[in-house]
């Protein structure tokens, strides 16, 4: 049987746990060009949150009675389709469920000659380390001996951002919740400071610790970090919008950033992106990726649940507490 998560309702607020219905079905059959995939790694997204509104967004929003969409590796179970052998692992677009029907259409084969578990094809070698190659060297320009100050610093896309910038000779700046997190970064990831925005006053930080200013603003987070850290930009700095996590669960809208202004003061652009515009260079990022993980310089990141797919929604909700630090992935207990 295919235990799956499907949209009840769209959520107001944080998504609770009623704004999903557990289905359980057959395991679907392959047809012709078909396979299907037993479901092994689940990857949790701060995005999931935007994907289950109504409206108009870069992708189009999961139908009220869909399977939630997420990424996942898993291995082929069943196959009628010729360039996916059974017992092939792969990483695509397969929901929150235990078995997948697929045609092949954006789905990954998992390169076992790499010294990475499969989870990395959720986190450094995914989505996650792809948002932070083209959002930190082709949105944000960033050049060797530049100063970047990264939000969400501890989470999967902001941890990579700062291990890449310092792999090229920058000067980092983290900011994130908790002493704990704050020193994970300096002292595991190799930053060079680290804010801690719970108990710190970020502005002040951000003098000691950026004194000439950020040259790129690596954004996870929006709302008043944001609106502080545009107080200390550099003369041409690039603010890259990558997400916005703060303000996700808002009732009211997002919350625009007062000091806006700043952005004139500094001539300074702020620019936003979505991943999967760079498609057509995916295999130029992943190669260097992957080199700088095989050379160890580059650290997955990663924070593993071990679970059923029950768990499903209170592992996502731990995307806004802060519970994580690095790629949050939920790990399905008894898939082969
Ligand atoms: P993540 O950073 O691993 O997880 C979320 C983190 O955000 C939490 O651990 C928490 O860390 C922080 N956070 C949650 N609520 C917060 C709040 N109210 N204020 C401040 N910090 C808060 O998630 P991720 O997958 O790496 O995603 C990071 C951002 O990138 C998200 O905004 C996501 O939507 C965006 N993204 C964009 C693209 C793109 O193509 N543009 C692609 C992937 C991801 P603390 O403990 O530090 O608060």
């Amino acid at each position: 049987m295919n235990r799956q998560f499907r949209l009840a309702h769209r959520p107001v607020g944080a998504a609770k746990e009623t704004d999903w219905d557990l289905v359980t079905e057959l395991v679907p059959s392959p047809g012709d060009g078909e396979f299907v995939v037993q479901i092994q790694q689940l990857s949790l997204d701060p995005a999931m949150r935007g994907w289950m509104n109504a409206g108009r967004s870069y992708v189009p929003p999961v139908e009220v009675g869909a399977v939630m969409r997420a990424y996942a590796t898993g291995t082929v179970v069943v196959s009628r389709h010729p360039d996916f052998p059974v017992g092939e692992l792969v990483t695509g677009e397969f929901g929150v469920q235990e078995y997948a029907l697929s045609d092949g259409r954006g789905v990954r084969r998992i390169d076992r000659q790499l010294p990475v578990s499969a989870s990395a094809y959720l986190g450094v070698l995914g989505l996650t380390g792809l948002t932070a190659y083209f959002g930190l060297l082709d949105v944000g320009q960033f050049q060797p001996g530049q100063t970047v100050v990264v939000t969400g610093a501890a989470g999967a896309v902001g941890s990579t951002v700062g291990q890449l910038a310092k792999l090229q000779g920058g000067r980092v700046v983290g900011i994130a919740g908790g002493a704990e997190k704050c020193h994970y970064l300096v002292h595991e990831l190799g930053f060079d400071a680290a804010i801690d925005y719970k108990s710190e006053n970020i502005r002040q930080a951000l003098r000691t610790h950026a004194p000439y200013g950020a040259d790129v603003f690596f954004d996870n987070v929006g709302g008043d970090i944001l609106n502080d850290g545009l107080l200390r930009l550099a003369q041409r700095a690039r603010v890259v919008l990558c997400g916005a996590v703060s303000q996700y669960n808002s009732t009211t809208g997002a919350q625009g950033p007062d000091n806006y202004l700043a952005l004139l003061i500094a001539r300074a652009r702020m620019e936003g992106f979505v991943v999967t515009d760079y498609e057509d260079r995916y295999d130029e990022a992943i190669e260097a990726l992957a080199r700088w993980i095989t050379d160890g310089a580059l650290i997955a990141a990663e924070d593993i649940i071990r679970d059923s797919i029950l768990a499903f929604p209170k592992t996502l909700a731990r995307l806004f507490a802060g519970e994580n630090t690095g790629k949050l992935i939920l790990e399905l207990e008894g898939a082969a």
